[in-house]
C-alpha cells in the first residue's frame, strides 16, 4: 500500500455547504484544516481522522480555518495509517517546517494496538 499527501482532495473552502457536498458517505477518513498562503498553497494546521463520520469533525473547524482537505478510506485502520503518513510528511525530521499547531504524534484509538507505518510508534 502506498501513502502520499497528494491523495488528499481539496483544498475546499470550509463551509457547511462544502462539507455537505463532500461528506455524503459515512466512511472513515482523514482530513486537514488549514489556510491558503499568498501563493494559494494550502498550509495545514490540524490533521485528524474519523472512524465513522467525518462531517461532524469537519464542522469543528468552521470559523477557525478557511480551508480543508479530505481523503476517505475503507477502514479505520487505513485512516489511522494515512493520518500517520500525513503527519510525518508535514512534520518529519526536526519539524522545522512543521505548520501543525499540535505537533504530537497521532494516537491510535485506545481499543486498538495499531502501529505507525512510518516510525512504528505504538
Ligand atoms: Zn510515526
Amino acid at each position: 500500500m502506498e501513502f502520499s499527501p497528494h491523495r488528499l482532495l481539496g483544498p475546499y473552502l470550509l463551509t457547511k455547504e462544502n462539507i455537505a457536498l463532500v461528506s455524503h458517505s459515512k466512511k472513515p477518513g482523514v482530513f486537514a484544516f488549514g489556510n491558503l498562503d499568498e501563493q494559494k498553497t494550502f498550509i495545514p494546521y490540524v490533521l485528524g481522522m474519523s472512524n465513522v463520520s467525518i462531517s461532524r469533525r469537519l464542522h469543528e473547524g468552521i470559523d477557525k480555518f478557511t480551508h480543508f482537505k479530505i481523503y476517505y478510506t475503507h477502514t479505520a485502520r487505513e485512516a489511522f495509517s494515512e493520518w500517520c503518513v500525513l503527519y510525518h510528511s508535514f512534520c518529519g525530521e526536526g519539524g522545522a517546517i512543521c505548520s501543525l499547531l499540535d505537533r504530537t504524534h497521532p494516537q491510535h484509538p485506545t481499543e486498538e494496538s495499531w502501529k505507525c507505518p512510518v516510525c512504528h510508534a505504538r
